[in-house]
């Protein structure tokens, strides 16, 4: 119609190449109206066209990130006094939707500041002009929110656009909601203050401690520990009442679980307290803070006094270390003690002394004097030692009325003489112990390091065995140990090794020996006697090692040894010969006594032989039952329900009193052969031979006269009714082949 026309589209060129193209024209016609020409210009805008789309897409890339982000975004024009543009998050957090944000005047926004933040709010954006792009300046603030509710923001503003006067027309903000941490951080703020509370209220010592400050909070109960009404802040101070000994180890600590080499920190240690005394406290704590260098903020941690704890364990040490009654050391300490003293002189190629001291008769006065008076008088004797040796020796009492002392200091000869003499001479000089006067005398053996032995249990034992040397002597005097002592204790050592050896080799073996029925001359009983078929020395009698085996503690296994044998020998005779047939087996009091723990195993050998009540005997010492342990009293009741019978041993040499029998269920009574021998008619040893035998029988007991050698004595005997008889008249004991053929064959 004559009008312009234009339009912008894209074209392929004839090389492929697709462009934007503005085309403008107009038309040029005649009067009807029938275009006839068209005049137009077409131009290449491609370049044009791709800024311009790359402008629409930056836009649009801002305007996402800026909708994104979790940060409200806002453009605050100052001439215009309203905001521009917010974004999304704007209206996410504060509630306001964006027109009605925009609307509003900063006289509107001062209503939604809160009351007490509004003043501050205004201060900081006055201040925001004078601050250069680069630096945003923070601003926590509560904004009331649409549902009208405070929350907290903390937002960042920065200058953006100045007029040519350099005043600030607009600056750019972002804030974020900070509701929820403000909420938590003011729970962190409340728990704190309840911490602190509980803290006060505990009765265990608290601190909690601030290394940036050097403060640090103690509840009550710290002072409490130290008597303390108030303790001051500073860190220092505690450090200051550390025990100077315990001091460099509990700082020690400390800082290294400060450097984060330990997880926790804990020590015991001594504090002074207001007395100026020391506690004993166990400190514990941790850091329960660090920056992010690492360095310690805060360490929080308990203080227990365990004075009474500490007391106790001393306590506990000197009763494992000191004898109550005399307040020695004991054996315990003693080895320690002298232990060191080896070690050093071993160093220092030194000498040393020790002395052993027993008193002589000591078992005595006990027995008759009391165990009371048994008591004080180790106390005098402790006492009169020690006034009689330096400060630096070690004295202890060993256990009984053995004492030691180590002379460390004294290598003279005559200077030991001297002390032993003095001890002896203190010791000995009679005491008065309640209402009696009690003397006492003292053995001393006396032995040394490195001449006699080098070790601990050597130099004890030598010094133990010069000291029953000097009992042989006659008591009351000092030995020192000797070449001869030596070999005897060497020889000792042999024999020991001889016994496990013949043990091993099976070179003992058992003699038997009838006892008769004196009323009808039958023989249904025997005694095993222990002999040792030595390869070198030949048959040996049991005087000759079991005192020794006893005293080197091998009885045990000899013990059992015979019993075996004993028991198997008894049933192969009762099922071959004779059921009725007894056999009595001798115990040491050693084997008894050391029985009782396991005691019921022992018993079960006898069981499992499955044999008759009464068919064994076993023969144990008046002394035994004498001085009766409770463990021996109970053996003898597990004896009677094992159906074994018992009997007392050499009755007539030792105590020799009836009035012991009658406490125990004894079964047997063998008059010794010191009274059998010297038994001929009118001797004065017949009337006392009667009169056990009637006794005995009152008592319910059966007799055995031992070591009837003649006629005579096996018709008096029988004639004043004693039961059974033993004896070389008899026989003598003899191997059990022989004595089968001799005694079992001919009776079946
Ligand atoms: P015991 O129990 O008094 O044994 C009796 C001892 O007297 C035996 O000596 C025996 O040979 C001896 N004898 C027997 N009849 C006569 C006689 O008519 N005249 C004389 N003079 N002596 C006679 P043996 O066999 O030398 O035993 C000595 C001691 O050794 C025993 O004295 C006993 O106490 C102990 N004994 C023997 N065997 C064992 C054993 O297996 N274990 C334990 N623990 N001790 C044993
Ligand atoms: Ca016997
Ligand atoms: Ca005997």
């Amino acid at each position: 119609n004559g009008s312009d026309w234009k339009f912008q589209c894209r074209i392929r060129r004839a090389d492929g190449e697709v462009r934007w193209i503005s085309v403008q024209g107009r038309h040029f016609g005649s009067e009807q109206g029938q275009p006839d020409r068209i005049l137009g210009l077409v131009q290449d805008i491609t370049s044009r066209k791709l800024a311009e789309q790359e402008l629409i897409e930056k836009e649009r890339f801002i305007r996402q990130v800026m909708n994104a982000s979790l940060a409200g975004v806002y453009l605050y024009d100052r001439e215009k006094g309203r905001n521009i543009y917010i974004n999304d998050r704007y209206t996410k957090i504060t509630g306001y939707p964006a027109n009605e944000i925009k609307n509003m005047t900063a006289e509107d926004f001062s209503s939604l500041f809160h009351p007490e933040d509004v003043d501050r709010v205004f201060a900081h954006m006055n201040e925001i002009s004078s601050l250069d792009e680069e630096h945003m300046l923070p601003l926590e603030y509560r904004f009331l929110h649409k549902e009208g509710h405070w929350i907290w923001c903390l937002s960042w503003d920065v200058p953006l656009i100045r007029n040519e006067d350099g005043e600030l027309v607009q600056f750019i903000g972002t804030f974020l909601d900070i509701t929820e941490q403000k909420r938590s951080q003011e729970l962190i703020v409340k728990s704190e203050e309840t911490h602190r509370l509980a803290m006060s209220a505990a009765r265990e010592g608290l601190w909690d401690w601030n290394l940036k400050t050097n403060e640090v909070y103690y509840n009550p109960a710290w002072g409490q520990i130290l008597g303390e009404e108030k303790i001051g802040r500073d860190a220092s101070e505690w450090k200051d009442r550390i025990h100077p000994e315990d001091r460099k180890r509990v700082l020690e600590s400390l800082t290294s679980h400060l450097e984060g080499k330990h997880a926790d920190w804990e020590e015991e240690h001594r504090l002074k307290n207001k007395s100026g005394g020391w506690t004993w406290v166990r400190g514990r704590g941790k850091v329960v803070m660090r920056d992010d260098n690492g360095t310690p903020l805060r360490m929080i941690g308990t203080m227990e006094d365990i004075t009474a704890y500490k007391e106790n364990e001393k306590r506990i040490w000197q009763q494992a270390n000191y004898d109550a009654l005399t307040r020695l050391p004991n054996r315990n300490l003693f080895q320690e003690l002298l232990g060191k003293e080896i070690e050093r002189a071993r160093r220092n190629q030194g000498l040393i002394w020790i002395m052993f001291l027993d008193l002589d008769g000591f078992k005595e006065v006990n027995d008759t004097l009391g165990h009371r008076t048994g008591d004080e008088l180790l106390v005098m004797v402790a006492e009169r030692i020690q006034q009689n040796v330096r400060h630096s020796d070690i004295l202890a009492r060993l256990g009984g009325d053995e004492f030691v002392i180590v002379l460390s200091d004294t290598t003279e000869i005559s200077e030991i003489n001297k002390i032993a003499a003095k001890l002896i001479q203190a010791v000995a000089k009679p005491c008065r112990l309640g209402e009696h006067e009690v003397s006492i005398t003292a053995s001393i053996g006396i032995a040394n390091y490195p001449g006699d032995a080098k070790s601990f249990d050597e130099l004890l034992m030598y010094a133990d065995q010069s000291m029953y040397a000097a009992k042989k002597e006659g008591k009351n005097c000092y030995t020192y140990f000797t070449v001869a002592l030596q070999q005897a204790s060497r020889l000792r050592g042999q024999i020991s090794a001889d016994i496990k050896k013949a043990l091993e080799r099976d070179e003992f073996q058992l003699y038997f020996q009838p006892i008769a029925c004196l009323e009808n001359d039958d023989i249904h009983k025997a005694e095993a006697l222990l002999r040792w078929n030595h390869p070198e020395k030949g048959l040996l009698k049991p005087e000759g090692f079991i005192p020794l085996a006893e005293e080197l503690g091998l009885i045990m296994e000899i013990g059992d040894m015979v019993i075996d044998k004993a028991l198997s020998q008894l049933s192969h005779w009762q099922e071959s010969f004779n059921k009725e047939f007894k056999l009595s087996i001798n115990l040491s009091p050693i084997q008894l006594k050391s029985r009782n723990v396991q005691g019921d195993d022992w018993l079960g050998s006898f069981k499992k032989q499955g044999l008759i009540p009464g068919s064994v005997i076993l023969e144990i010492t008046e002394g035994v039952i004498a001085t009766p342990e409770k463990s021996v009293n109970e053996m003898l009741l597990q004896f009677k329900h094992a159906g074994i019978d018992v009997a007392i041993d050499d009755f007539g040499t030792g105590y020799s009193s009836l009035s012991y029998l009658k406490e125990f269920d004894i079964d047997y009574l063998k008059i010794d052969k010191s009274f059998v021998k010297d038994l001929e008619s009118g001797s004065r040893v017949e009337p006392l031979c009667e009169s056990i035998i009637v006794m005995a029988h009152k008592l319910g007991l059966k007799v055995i006269a031992e070591g009837i050698e003649t006629a005579l004595q096996y018709e008096m005997l029988k004639n004043k009714g004693c039961d059974f008889g033993q004896g070389y008249f008899i026989s003598k004991p003899m191997p059990s082949d022989q004595f089968e053929r001799e005694f079992l064959s001919k009776n079946t």
